[in-house]
């Protein structure tokens, strides 16, 4: 089990951030602060449907905008492609480097930031994960293998946010990014209870502040999630869906990094090795990683019940099924299980954790997930 060993209290943040409808409009109000040379890392969805409205934005202004194509359908976040585009950048100076996309786009905006020294902001196109306030990217081989966190020296210095952007986004995404911000707070209960350090640099105390964040994150999740959900179904963006975004994005993104993460997200980086699970998205695994851990840990019914009830209401999985796993075959969740014992967010649960423990909490929640199902 992993212990702090210092006892120095730490917290990180983004140095500013900014959420509301039409801030897209405003960019060139943010780049203008560190300079007027701007390189904006875009991916698909970016170039289809706002570069245009970028550029209105920039029009009649003294800034220069450079573009990159971040193709996160035929190129990964690899220390391959981040040399490469940082090679085919590094004949001029940028003054910021803007990522505007999904997280993958976002991740590989922070390497190239943090290689280049430009100022960095963050712009998430969907509310899908707690990615965009972090300090580092995760980085894959070239074929698409996760290898490591790459540590800028910074986290990002504006994430903006555009909420009519997030709430004409997929609502899975959103969704998704429901299921992960819940797992926060989940986690960081049980990296405390283990003395575990949280996720800045080698690892400090919890700051109260840091803690307050995570608890808020779950308290709105539970509160405005569905409400969300049912807003952004509609296309619109109400106070609700505002709450959310902020919850997943802000609120989740403070509430891991300043806290430490566990046993969901552990479930979750198992879960990825097998073939079936590979069409679902982080958060959506994330969510039946929750309920394992709950089991995992022997939670009250009643904090269970209420996780479930939850889930099912915004349409997120509580059984093996709802992710993929059609057929449980013993020996595929005991590679799961052999995958993931070692892991950094097993080494945070308050308890050893075993192979077999995990076995059983997957079998285990996936029949309490079918026994809610069938009950409603
Ligand atoms: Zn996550």
């Amino acid at each position: 089990m992993l212990k702090i060993k210092t006892c120095t209290r730490a917290m990180i943040a983004p140095s500013k951030y900014y959420q509301g409808p039409g801030e897209l409009n405003r960019l060139e109000n943010y780049t203008s602060k560190f300079g007027t040379s701007v390189l904006i890392i875009g991916g698909k969805t970016f170039f289809e449907k706002f570069e245009e409205r970028l550029l209105n934005g920039y029009k009649q202004t003294s800034s220069t905008i450079s573009f990159v194509k971040f193709d996160t359908k035929k190129c990964e976040v690899s220390l391959n492609q981040i040399s490469k585009i940082v090679k085919q950048c590094s004949d001029k100076k940028y003054d910021s480097v803007v990522g505007i996309g999904g997280g993958k786009v976002l991740d590989m905006a922070k390497a190239v930031a943090n290689k280049l020294e430009s100022a960095l902001i963050i712009f998430p196109t969907s509310a899908s994960s707690d990615a965009p306030t972090s300090s580092f990217s995760v980085i894959y081989t070239d074929e698409g293998v996760y290898s490591h966190l790459l540590y800028c020296k910074k986290n990002p210095d504006i994430v903006l946010i555009d909420s009519e952007i997030i709430a004409k986004a997929p609502v899975r995404l959103l969704v998704a990014g429901i299921g992960d911000a819940l797992s926060t707070y989940i986690e960081v209960r049980a990296s405390m209870e283990a003395g575990a350090p949280n996720l800045i640099e080698d690892g400090y105390k919890r700051t109260l502040t840091g803690i307050a964040i995570a608890k808020l994150c779950h308290k709105t999740i539970l509160k405005e999630g569905l409400k969300a959900k049912i807003a952004a179904e509609a296309g619109v963006c109400t106070e609700a869906l505002e709450n959310i975004i902020e919850a997943n994005t802000l609120m989740s993104g403070m509430g891991f990094e300043c806290n430490g993460a566990s046993g969901a997200h552990g479930f979750h980086d198992g879960f990825t090795i097998l073939e079936e699970c590979k069409k679902y998205l982080h958060g959506e695994i994330v969510s039946f990683g929750i309920i394992c851990q709950l089991v995992l840990e022997n939670r009250d019914l009643k904090e269970i019940e209420e996780i479930i009830n939850f889930l099912t209401k915004v349409g997120l999985p509580t059984t093996l099924k709802d992710i993929g796993i059609e057929k449980i075959r013993e020996d595929d969740i005991r590679k799961v299980a052999k995958q993931m014992v070692n892991s950094f967010h097993m080494q945070c649960e308050p308890f050893m954790v075993t192979e077999n423990m995990i076995y059983d909490a997957i079998i285990a929640a996936n029949a309490i997930g079918e026994f809610y199902k069938e009950k409603h």
